[in-house]
């Protein structure tokens, strides 16, 4: 098991956000949490990274726990949130922002080494790594999140809805990087509301309704779960 959440409970203030989520990740798993707006989804991927405190319940990574953890000893760790709406450094070009993934580490070489493995794998990037972030397209703008989360060598990428304002073709070519990424031995938990995508590249799922999980296991048999479908359709 890479990560296990036990009973979590999150508050804002005094509003319940998440109830009592229970979830895991096997090490080598891609695994979604779906479900319409405002069912915590985000919460929880925060909670993992230390962003936000539990009111209840346990987190643990390779059986370790980690909630109370401070966010950069979780980072330290290897668990890397992607945010939603990607949270770039706009005026910053493609080559800091992707510098800034690699901040807690120390070994230059490996690092240029790193960048060098992403422009191969993202001509896209390498072509633009003068230009400023906040001048990249959408799709642009969303794979150099995701490139700046691989180069700090992350082992569970938390990803937080990256399907945001992208096109189809676009998020097809967002599904193979998450199964490129994935290939190469890095588990994800992905926070989505694109079905497509989520069924595409997902193992397993959880599907969350204001704060607590509703239904969980194999994505196929999720797919067809008529909540499911309304929890899509609904959000
Ligand atoms: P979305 O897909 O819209 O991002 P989500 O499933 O990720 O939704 P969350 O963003 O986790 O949901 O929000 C869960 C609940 O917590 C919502 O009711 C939201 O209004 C509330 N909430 C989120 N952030 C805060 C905050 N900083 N302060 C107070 N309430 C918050």
């Amino acid at each position: 098991m890479l990560l296990k959440l036990k009973g979590v409970t999150i508050h804002y203030e005094t509003a319940e956000a998440v109830k009592g989520v229970s979830l895991e990740v096997d090490e080598g798993a891609v695994v979604g949490i779906i479900g319409a707006n405002g069912g915590g989804k985000s919460t929880i991927l925060k909670a993992i990274s230390g962003l936000v405190p539990l009111t209840e319940g346990e987190i643990y990574f390779k059986n370790e726990r980690i909630d109370g953890l401070a966010t950069h000893e979780i980072v330290n760790l290897g668990i890397i949130h992607v945010p939603e709406g990607r949270r770039l450094f706009p005026h910053m070009t493609v080559l800091a922002n992707l510098k800034l993934g690699a901040y807690l580490r120390k070994d230059k070489a490996a690092i240029e080494s790193d960048l060098e493995v992403i422009f191969k794998l993202f001509p896209r990037l390498k072509d633009r790594y003068h230009q400023k972030a906040g001048t990249l397209s959408g799709g642009e703008q969303e794979m150099l999140a995701i490139c700046r989360g691989l180069m700090s060598r992350p082992k569970l990428l938390l990803m937080d809805e990256p399907s945001l304002g992208l096109s189809p073709i676009i998020i097809e070519e967002l599904a193979k990087i998450i199964k490129d990424i994935n290939k190469n031995g890095i588990s994800v938990l992905l926070v989505e509301q694109n079905a497509s995508l989520v069924n595409e590249v997902t193992d397993r799922g959880y599907v969350l309704e204001v704060g607590k999980v509703v239904l969980e296991g194999n994505i196929t048999e999720l797919m067809a779960n008529k909540l499911v479908q309304r929890a899509f359709i609904g959000g």
